[in-house]
C-alpha cells in the first residue's frame, strides 16, 4: 500500500511504540539505543517524568490562548533565558526555521529603524543549514534545497566556512548581519574555531553589523554549556534556539539584545501558536532540569568520555572510521564507507545515529546519558564496524577471485 504522506523523506523501515530515557522500543519488538534523540531534540531522553508531569498538568488546565493575552508561563521562560544568556528579550516560535526567520527579520528591521533600509543583506557560510522556509534555504545556500523553488530569496551572500578574507570582501554598504552556526550540525559537525568566531565579532563591530548565532542544534546544553557561544569568549546580538528547548515539544525562540531588537515594535512580527501555555510549561520544565546545579558539568564529562571512546573505536577500526569530531554530546564520525551504510549497520545493531553532510554520522545522545549507556553504545558500534569490515572483506575476496 502506498503511503498518503508526501514522500519528501526516505524513511527507515522502522517505527517506535514508546521511549524511556535513551531507549526506543520498536514495533518490531526490538530495543534501540537512541543516539540521535530525534535530531538533538529529546534533550532529556524519552518520557522524562518531570516533562511528562509538566505537560499533562498543563494539558488539564490550558493549552492555548493566542498572544493577544498575557501568558505568565512565557514571561517566566523568557526571564529565565534572559537571566542565563547575553539576551534582553525573547520571541517564541514553533520551530527552528521560524526562530531564524525572526532573527533575519529583526536584523533587517534594526537597520531600517536606524534609517538604513538599504542594509538588508546577511552573510552566511558554506555548509550551513538554517531551515526549510524560503528565506532560510536562501540563507543556507545549498543548491539541493533551493533547486526548483523559484528565485532564491534576495539578500544572502555565502562565503566559505572559516574564510575571513572572503568574508571581508563580501561585506558591503548593504550588509546588515553575519549569521553562523558555532558548530555546523547538518553540515557535518564542523566546528568554527574560537578565533574565527571572535574575529566575526570584531568585524561585525567594525562595520556596525549584527552577529547572529544559529544555536538551534548546539544550544540548550548540547555542548556542555547552556549555549555553545559560552566557549568562544564572545556573545552574539541575536541567537536562534529550538530543537532541545522543547525536549520533543515543538518550540523555538529568538533571543536578542535590546539594541538589536529595537525595530521589533508592536505589530511588526507575530505567530498564532508560538509561546502558547502548553509549550511554555514544557520549556520551563526542560530548563528546570538543565539548570540544576551540576547538570551541564555532567554533560561536559559525558561528552569527553564519549569522545575518548570514539577515538578508541576509530583506532580499532581504521578501515571504517576516518575522523572523530565534535564537542560535548554533539559528535560526528566521518567514515570511509558511505555514512548511510554505516548508519544502517549501526541500526542493525540497534543503535540510532543520524546522517550529516561531509559523509558524517552524528551522535546526538540525550543529555541524560550515563557512562553505562556510552559503554553499551560502544559495544553496538564495535559490532557495526565489524559487520562492515566483514562485508568489505567479502567484496575484496570476490574481486580477487574474479
Ligand atoms: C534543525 C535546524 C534548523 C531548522 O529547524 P526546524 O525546526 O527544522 O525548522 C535550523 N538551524 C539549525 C542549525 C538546525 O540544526
Amino acid at each position: 500500500m502506498t503511503s498518503p504522506l508526501l514522500p519528501t523523506y526516505a524513511r527507515a523501515d522502522i517505527s517506535f511504540e514508546k521511549g524511556e530515557g535513551p531507549w526506543l522500543f520498536g514495533r518490531d519488538g526490538e530495543r534501540y539505543l537512541d543516539f540521535g534523540a530525534g535530531i538533538a531534540v529529546n534533550a532529556l531522553g524519552h518520557a522524562h517524568p518531570h516533562l511528562v508531569k509538566a505537560l499533562t498538568d498543563q494539558a488539564a488546565k490550558l493549552w492555548h490562548t493566542s498572544n493577544l493575552f498575557q501568558i505568565p508561563e512565557g514571561e517566566r521562560l523568557a526571564r529565565r533565558l534572559v537571566e542565563n544568556t547575553f539576551a534582553d528579550v525573547v520571541f517564541f516560535s514553533n520551530s527552528g526555521a521560524e526562530a531564524n526567520e525572526a532573527a533575519i527579520k529583526m536584523a533587517r528591521k534594526y537597520h531600517s529603524a536606524k534609517g538604513h533600509p538599504e542594509r538588508f543583506r546577511i552573510v552566511t557560510f558554506e555548509g550551513a543549514f538554517h531551515g526549510r522556509t524560503l528565506a532560510t534555504i536562501a540563507a543556507g545556500g545549498q543548491a539541493k534545497y533551493l533547486e526548483g523553488f523559484g528565485p532564491k530569496v534576495e539578500g544572502f551572500d555565502q562565503v566559505p566556512f572559516g574564510d575571513l578574507d572572503a568574508l571581508k570582501s563580501a561585506i558591503g554598504p548593504e550588509t546588515a548581519a553575519l549569521m553562523i552556526e558555532p558548530i555546523q550540525g547538518e553540515g557535518g559537525i564542523r566546528l568554527a574555531p574560537n578565533a574565527f568566531i571572535r574575529a566575526l565579532r570584531d568585524i561585525a563591530d567594525a562595520h556596525g553589523l549584527l552577529l547572529i548565532f544559529d544555536e538551534i542544534q548546539t544550544g540548550v546544553g548540547r555542548t556542555g554549556r547552556l549555549f555553545a557561544y559560552e566557549w568562544t569568549g564572545v556573545t552574539p546580538d541575536i541567537m536562534s534556539v529550538a530543537k532541545g528547548i522543547g525536549g520533543g515539544f515543538p518550540l523555538g525562540a529568538c533571543l536578542a539584545t535590546a539594541e538589536a531588537a529595537q525595530g521589533m515594535t508592536v505589530g511588526t512580527h507575530g505567530t498564532t501558536f508560538g509561546g502558547n501555555p502548553l509549550a511554555m510549561a514544557v520549556g520551563n520544565a526542560v530548563l528546570d532540569v538543565i539548570l540544576e546545579p551540576g547538570f551541564l558539568e555532567r554533560v561536559e564529562r559525558m561528552g569527553l568520555l564519549l569522545k575518548q571512546r570514539l577515538a578508541e573505536l576509530m583506532d580499532r577500526h581504521p578501515g571504517v572510521i576516518s575522523e572523530v569530531r565534535g564537542q560535548g554530546l554533539m559528535m560526528g564520525l566521518r567514515t570511509h564507507v558511505p555514512n548511510t551504510e554505516f548508519i544502517a549497520a549501526a541500526r542493525r545493531n540497534r543503535i540510532i545515529l543520524i546522517g550529516a553532510g561531509d559523509n558524517v554520522a552524528r551522535l546526538l545522545p540525550p543529555l541524560i546519558v550515563t557512562e553505562a549507556d556510552i559503554a553499551e553504545a560502544m559495544k553496538r558500534l564495535d559490532a557495526a564496524c565489524t559487520d562492515i569490515e566483514a562485508e568489505l572483506d567479502r567484496v575484496a575476496r570476490q574481486g580477487a577471485a574474479e
